[in-house]
């Protein structure tokens, strides 16, 4: 039995024609949190849509691998069925769905997938609490349109919020920290270490030192023009902190 929650093999991609991943490899165990870093425009939110079969990606060479099963052949709806989520740069709003309703469907729809009973609507309740608590999300928050007015760091709360219910195998978190106050970053990097499970997996997209020294990434990687080009501990996201990306640049043009 592997323990490799996912692995990325020679993966390219196109958006609109574009050729934007040009041969990724990722490899991430179960329970490990992974960093993905790399200036604007490099692939990173591409990857991340990929991974969660966003139709508007096609991908053209590769393969991946999750839990063991070919990726690229699932339905969005059975990958986020499989444990795959992400969390938006930009949260979807959803006016007249309630977050109660929302939530309610996307784990009955995911028990369903499972073979598993829908949950009775005390443990759904129970449940929604327990989580809510966690990351310190309102009550009233849960009873309103699914992120309709709320404000950016409700919306990032609601996601971890979101993680939490559907306690998923690999959890994307794309940006999340963007256009969050330091409380509000604190709180969902706290909310994130509570909330995943031992055997939760994450990427995390950032350009925050800070989330990073929160999270407290396994593994960092740097992604430049569609590749993974350079993979470390902790120590790489320093360096980039320190000194940005051009000397990897330097470094490939050199090699
Ligand atoms: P990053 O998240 O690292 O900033 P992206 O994956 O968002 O990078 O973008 C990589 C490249 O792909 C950019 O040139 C961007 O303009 C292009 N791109 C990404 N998504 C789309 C899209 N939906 N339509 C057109 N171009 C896109
Ligand atoms: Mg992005």
């Amino acid at each position: 039995m592997s323990s490799m929650i996912l692995e990325v093999r020679n993966l390219y991609a196109s958006v609109e024609g574009k050729e934007i991943l040009k041969g990724v490899n990722l490899t991430i165990g179960a329970g490990e949190i992974h960093a993905l870093m790399g200036s604007n425009g490099s692939g990173k939110s591409t990857l991340s849509n990929v991974l969660v079969g966003n139709p508007q990606y096609t991908v053209t060479q590769g393969e991946v691998l999750f839990n063991g099963k070919n990726l690229l052949s699932m339905s969005p709806e059975n990958r986020s069925h499989e444990g795959i989520f992400m969390s938006f740069q930009q949260p979807i709003e959803i006016p007249g769905v309630s977050m109660t309703n929302f939530l309610r469907a996307a784990l009955d729809a995911k028990r369903k997938y499972l073979g598993l009973e829908p949950l009775g609507t005390s443990d759904f309740l129970k449940l929604m609490r327990e989580k809510r608590a966690m990351v310190e999300l309102d009550a009233s928050l849960a009873r309103r349109s699914v992120n309709e007015g709320f404000s950016g760091g409700e919306k990032k709360r609601n996601e971890i919020f979101q993680m939490a219910m559907l306690e998923p195998r690999l959890a994307i978190l794309d940006e999340t920290d963007s256009g969050l106050d330091v409380d509000a970053l604190r709180i969902v990097a706290d909310g994130f270490r509570r909330l995943r499970r031992e055997d939760t997996s994450a990427i995390v997209i950032t350009h925050y030192q800070k989330m990073l020294d929160y999270l407290k990434p396994d593994v960092v990687h740097v992604m430049m023009d569609g590749r993974i080009v350079r993979t470390g501990g902790p120590e790489l996201a320093d360096r980039i902190e320190r000194d940005g990306f051009d000397w990897i640049k330097e470094e490939l043009k050199e090699a």
